[in-house]
C-alpha cells in the first residue's frame, strides 16, 4: 500500500490541477477532472452505509455501520459500511441536538 503524501488536504501545487487524495472540489467539472486523478491514482470508491453514496477514501470519516441481512440462503450476515464524511458530522450534530434538548 502506498503512503498518503503528507500534505494530502492541502493544496501544494497552484496550477489548479487536482491530486490523489485532495478532498472533492465543488462543480460538475472540476468534481471529474477530480474523479479521474483518483481513479488514476489507484483510488477506488466505496458506498457510504447511511447515504449510499459512493466516497473515495478521504471522503470517509472512519466511522463505520453495521447492518444484519439476510442472505438468499436464509443465512444472516452482517457486513460493515464505511461512513462519509457529511453522514458523519450529520450525525455529530445530531448528537449535539439531542444532548441539548435532553438538558431542558
Ligand atoms: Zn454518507
Amino acid at each position: 500500500m502506498r503512503e498518503r503524501p503528507l500534505h494530502w488536504r492541502g493544496h501544494i501545487l497552484s496550477a489548479g490541477d487536482p491530486q490523489p487524495g485532495d478532498q472533492a472540489p465543488e462543480g460538475y467539472i472540476q468534481w471529474h477532472a477530480w474523479a479521474e486523478v483518483q481513479h488514476k491514482a489507484g483510488l477506488r470508491q466505496k458506498e457510504c452505509g447511511k447515504c449510499g453514496r459512493w466516497k473515495y477514501p478521504q471522503e470517509l470519516s472512519g466511522e463505520e455501520v453495521s447492518c444484519t441481512g439476510i442472505t438468499p440462503r436464509g443465512k444472516k450476515r452482517t457486513i460493515t459500511m464505511p461512513v462519509c464524511n457529511a453522514c458523519a458530522d450529520a450525525d455529530a450534530g445530531r448528537a449535539i441536538l439531542a444532548e441539548a434538548s435532553d438538558e431542558r
